[in-house]
């Protein structure tokens, strides 16, 4: 039998304002526990929660970019929770009146066709307290409870962990651009969860649904769904029963378990959170909020395309953060060449600018590298070999050639004596390469750069021997 996959998700994303929801305690991550907190955070008795405007403001945010309608008159609501991370025993969340709905985000799929992914709602939230288990006790951190929450959450328009990894990751591009989260999956400000089910092909009516709760990186991501579509298709097959139940993914053990029966959402007892005003956004506030969203990555991916004749790929990976989109742009202004500074900047320096190692690395420094080789005053291999020091100690490129006399030596009288010598060396690759092998042409232009440290021009150096090598 043939099986079609059916997945939704919800994202929480915590919101980078300086304090939190409903009290003015630093929301920012970490601390010494229990240091950011108030009698509104800890949910005591009596307190009263005030709205932080900035979380409407940047839920709005999310919501223009992701395609949404915004509301214009929205609501809290409790939702009934019993967790001992939560003592007030609701959330304060909304339920009946988002702040955002009906959007979406457009995914490239295999054929290079895209799809659209509909986002059904985005509503603002609290987040939890931290509890910390040891072996013997368990410990309750309330420096994260109160911290704002975005939850965005997609139509079950998802058909394979690879859609589902594709849209988180668009996602976070695109929340990540807009500067109101830092969208870090390892310290928890954006997680996942993630509705799957699966039904015979053709039908219309979708199978039993399982939710994976807070998956933490793109990797568990994919393999809880594949995990979970095997569940279920084993268990279907055998002619079991499958149950609405919500697991948790074992990223050491590398399957799902069940955490608890899943709970319906009339459980919840939503009811109107009578502490906070309604929420009245106008037109006004909607359109001042709109002129501050930055050109998002999808837009900037088609510009890159067109305006520097970059590949696909190349314009997907230099547009993923916002820091080397704009490093790669004014790069390119200074020395004209789009292709070299994509090429370095996807090769050599990508892994030390994901490090954020490169404080003092300038684009006028790369800029700088790039003509020299352009130029020919350096070859490509010694600017590779430089280009570390130029990243970490911040020095310009010429400085550093100059004080260790790499400038690259495009003499053809003395290349010619170099090639002369090392071809009379090297008599058993004259007769490889009158026997057809050509590839020892690369071999004696590898040797000639090595005795000379590099310096050599190597397409002076390859004329050269082509030249000589025929005279044998
Ligand atoms: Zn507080």
């Amino acid at each position: 039998m043939e099986y079609e996959v059916v997945i939704g998700l919800e994202v929480h994303c915590e919101l980078a304002t300086k304090t939190k929801i409903f009290c003015g305690c630093l929301s920012e991550f970490g601390g010494k526990p229990n240091t950011h907190i108030c009698p509104v955070c800890m949910g005591l008795p009596g307190a009263l929660p005030q709205l932080n405007r900035k979380v409407v403001e940047y839920a709005i945010k999310a919501g223009l970019a992701l395609n949404c309608s915004i509301t214009r008159y929205g609501r809290l609501d409790r939702k009934t929770i019993f967790y001992p991370d939560c003592p007030k025993n609701y959330q304060i969340s909304q339920q009946e009146l988002p702040v955002c709905r009906d959007g979406f985000i457009d995914i490239e799929i295999d054929n290079g066709n895209s799809k659209k992914i509909r986002i059904e709602r985005i509503h603002i939230e609290e987040d939890a307290a931290k509890l910390l288990h040891t072996d013997h006790e368990t410990l309750i951190d309330f420096n994260r409870s109160g911290v704002p929450l975005i939850e965005i959450v997609t139509k079950p328009d998802l058909r394979s962990a690879k859609e589902a990894v594709l849209f988180l990751e668009n996602l976070k591009n695109i929340l990540t651009s807009l500067s109101i989260s830092d969208c870090k999956m390892e310290e928890g400000s954006l997680r996942c969860d993630a509705n799957i089910s699966v039904m015979e092909k053709g039908s219309k009516e979708f199978g039993v649904r399982t939710e994976i709760k807070n998956v933490n990186s793109f990797k568990a991501l994919e393999k809880a769904i594949n995990f979970e579509i095997k569940r279920h298709i084993s268990e279907i097959s055998a002619g079991k029963q499958l149950y609405q139940e919500t697991r948790r993914w074992d990223d050491t053990k590398n399957n799902t378990v069940v955490m608890r029966s899943k709970e319906f959402a009339n459980d919840y007892r939503y009811f109107p959170e009578g502490d906070l005003v309604t929420l009245n956004i106008d037109d006004d506030w909607i359109e001042e909020i709109r002129k501050t969203i930055p050109e998002l990555p999808p837009e900037k991916k088609k510009r890159f395309i067109e305006q520097y004749n970059l590949s696909k790929y190349d314009a997907e990976i230099l547009t993923i953060s916002i820091a080397v989109a704009d490093f790669f742009e004014k790069t390119t202004e200074i020395c004209g060449d789009a292709k070299a500074t994509a090429n370095w900047l996807m090769g050599d320096i990508a892994s030390l600018l994901k490090e954020n190692e490169g404080a003092n690395f300038k684009p006028e420094q790369l800029a700088e590298l790039i003509m020299l080789i352009n130029e020919g005053t350096i070859s490509n291999a010694i600017g590779k070999n430089i280009i570390i020091d130029v990243f970490k100690k911040g020095k310009s490129p010429k400085a550093i050639i100059e004080e260790r006399g790499l400038i690259q030596n495009s003499d053809e009288k003395t290349i010619l004596e170099l090639v002369k010598k090392v071809l009379v060396c090297n008599t058993k690759s004259i007769d490889d390469y009158k026997k057809g092998k050509t590839q020892v042409v690369g071999y004696l232009v590898g040797v000639i750069m090595k005795e000379t440290k590099g310096k050599a021009n190597p397409q002076i150096v390859n004329k050269l021997i082509m030249k000589e090598i025929g005279k044998f």
